[in-house]
């Protein structure tokens, strides 16, 4: 390499620092060096540098995506058995994997007992959400409830719900397991009241709908919440045995 290429290299690489192209910054000599033995023309170098820093861009976009919506662990719908949940709605499942419901700020609410792959129907579709480039929170609601309490304690119950109105998807998982306090019905009250025709809600839960009172104590609040909630939503029920009690049956038989 002669000494004005290395001094314009140099230059090169700190206008796409400044600039903000770090992978053209990391690429571009590599590219170049294959461009000038493809004989390609100085436009599909560009181009070629240009489908890079996007691919790059978008594949740190879905980790930060990702990473921010918190979810507990990793599922996708390939690793669901759907046999083994027979009364699963499945074309309803497949069809909100597809992610238009989101664009109708329409909500998705789970019911069935424990064990009945609630959890996981949430992390998969939520996943999927995901990946199509939505905000995504996943969240239970014992743990929304406390984060919204120290919010209120700390004067930044405000902050907090400017965040949540950001997102396009909040998963509620686990609605129904603690009773909530008064002020902290009030406040999971106020996040469904907000999140109403906003952004998509979708909510897990073992209590069918007339059971919904012992969580949120006043028949007013869990009135008006239900009434939001179902508003445009879609529900998928789980019904039958859970799926760990059946995998530990299955467990014992093989080991037994
Ligand atoms: P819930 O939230 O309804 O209590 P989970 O979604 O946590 O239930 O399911 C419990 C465990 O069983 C999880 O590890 C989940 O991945 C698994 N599971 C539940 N249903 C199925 C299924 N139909 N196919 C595969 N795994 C399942
Ligand atoms: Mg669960």
């Amino acid at each position: 390499m002669n000494k004005t290429t290395t001094k314009s290299t140099v230059l090169l690489k700190h206008h796409l620092k400044a600039l903000k192209l770090p992978t053209v910054h990391d690429e571009c000599e590599r590219i170049a060096r294959r461009c000038a033995a493809d004989n390609a023309d100085h436009l599909a170098f560009l181009l070629q540098l240009c489908e890079l820093e996007l691919i790059e861009r978008e594949r740190r976009a879905a980790a930060r995506r990702l990473k921010a919506a918190r979810f507990p662990t990793t599922k996708t719908l390939d690793e669901f058995d759907f046999a083994a949940r027979a009364s699963l709605n499945k074309p309803l499942v497949l069809e909100l994997l597809k992610g238009e419901y989101l664009e109708r700020r329409e909500n998705i609410l789970l019911v069935g007992p424990s064990g009945t792959g609630k959890t996981h129907l949430a992390t998969a579709l939520g996943m999927a959400a995901c990946a199509q480039g939505r905000k995504v929170r996943f969240v239970r609601v014992t743990e929304l409830l406390t984060l919204l309490l120290e919010a209120r304690d700390e004067r930044q119950l405000l902050r907090y719900r400017q965040q949540l109105a950001k997102l396009d998807l909040l998963i509620l998982d686990e609605l129904g397991y603690v009773p909530a306090s008064k002020a902290g019905a009030e406040l999971l009250f106020d996040v469904i009241a907000t999140a109403y025709e906003r952004y998509s809600l979708l909510v897990t839960t073992n209590l069918p709908f007339e059971h919904w009172t012992e969580v949120l104590g006043s028949e007013r609040l869990t009135g008006a919440a239900l009434d939001r909630l179902t508003h445009r939503c879609h529900i998928l029920e789980t019904t039958g045995e859970s799926y760990r009690l059946k995998d530990a049956k299955r467990r014992r038989q093989r080991t037994g």
